[in-house]
């Protein structure tokens, strides 16, 4: 029997995503720097506050981006949901709750054209109830707060926390994971922050060097958060035979790349696959 194991895209065992919330004027300094070295990331936006809607929470919080740019800044990125008007959901009805996720995902999915299944928590705050309850809404994955300090696919993406806030040993936790050679693990680099915490705190070198040091390397997958998500989706829908022989078909519209005893082998949708 040969030893089957799930790789990345084209047989890779790394990847990197990053994962930034509410929209705020910075992300466009964020997307230029994701950009120049080939990074992915998540963006997850509240509707009702793009465009200077709320002039309040504008003085209060700094600016958002327009609405006419979402389509445009965040190309080849994911627009993801952060609620409408994001609210501690834990203290919100179930009604509240699908209104402030189904109109923001209305209004995003109008600029960028695509399902907005993507989340992160307002104020990072979810229960067991609210995870299975924003399934039903077509969220696919839900971000929380935090350092894992760890370079795992998590058990639950409905409670996914990333490996580091990037103020969070970015640069030392970058190092180690650039240093990793162990194939039996299939690792992954999570970033997560508020573009506008660089203004902030000064340290916009901080995302730059970290964009250096982890752009650019053939053996990286780099990703969104929603890629990720429904690439390890597909994995598990594969249909394997018991002798583990044969992947008899593999129902999702996307290849998965598996090793067997070390060969990188490419399971193609609808297919059999024979290893
Ligand atoms: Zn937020």
């Amino acid at each position: 029997m040969k030893h089957l194991y799930i790789c990345y895209p084209q047989g890779r065992y790394k990847a990197v995503t990053l994962s930034y919330d509410d929209g705020r004027i910075e992300d466009r300094r964020l997307v230029s720097i994701l950009n120049r070295y080939g990074l992915k990331g998540t963006f997850h936006l509240n509707f009702g506050y793009l465009n200077g809607k709320d002039k309040g929470e504008e003085e209060r919080y700094g600016k958002r981006i327009a609405e006419e740019e979402v389509s445009t800044l965040y190309q080849g990125h994911e627009v993801a949901c952060h609620s409408v008007y994001h609210p501690t959901l834990i203290r919100c009805p179930h009604t509240f709750i699908t209104e402030q996720i189904m109109e923001d995902r209305k209004g995003l999915e109008n600029l960028t054209g695509y399902p907005v299944c993507g989340f992160s928590y307002p104020n990072g705050a979810f229960s067991q109830d609210i995870k299975e309850f924003l399934k039903s809404l077509g969220i696919e994955y839900g971000r929380i707060v935090g350092n894992t300090e760890r370079f795992d696919i998590p058990d639950d993406f409905m409670e996914w926390k990333a490996t580091c806030h990037h103020n969070h040993r970015l640069l030392e936790l970058t190092d180690l994971f650039l240093t990793k050679e162990r194939e039996q693990h299939l690792n992954l680099m999570y970033v997560w922050g508020h573009s506008y915490e660089f203004t902030r705190d000064d340290n916009w070198e901080l995302i730059e060097e970290f964009a250096r040091r982890i752009g650019g390397k053939e053996d990286i997958w780099y990703a969104t958060n929603i890629e990720i998500c429904r690439y390890m989706q597909a994995f598990h829908r594969l249909v394997f035979t018991a002798d583990s022989k044969k992947v008899y078909y593999n129902p999702s519209s996307q290849s998965v790349w598996l090793s067997a005893d070390g060969e990188i082998v490419e399971a193609v949708p609808g297919k059999l696959t024979e290893f």
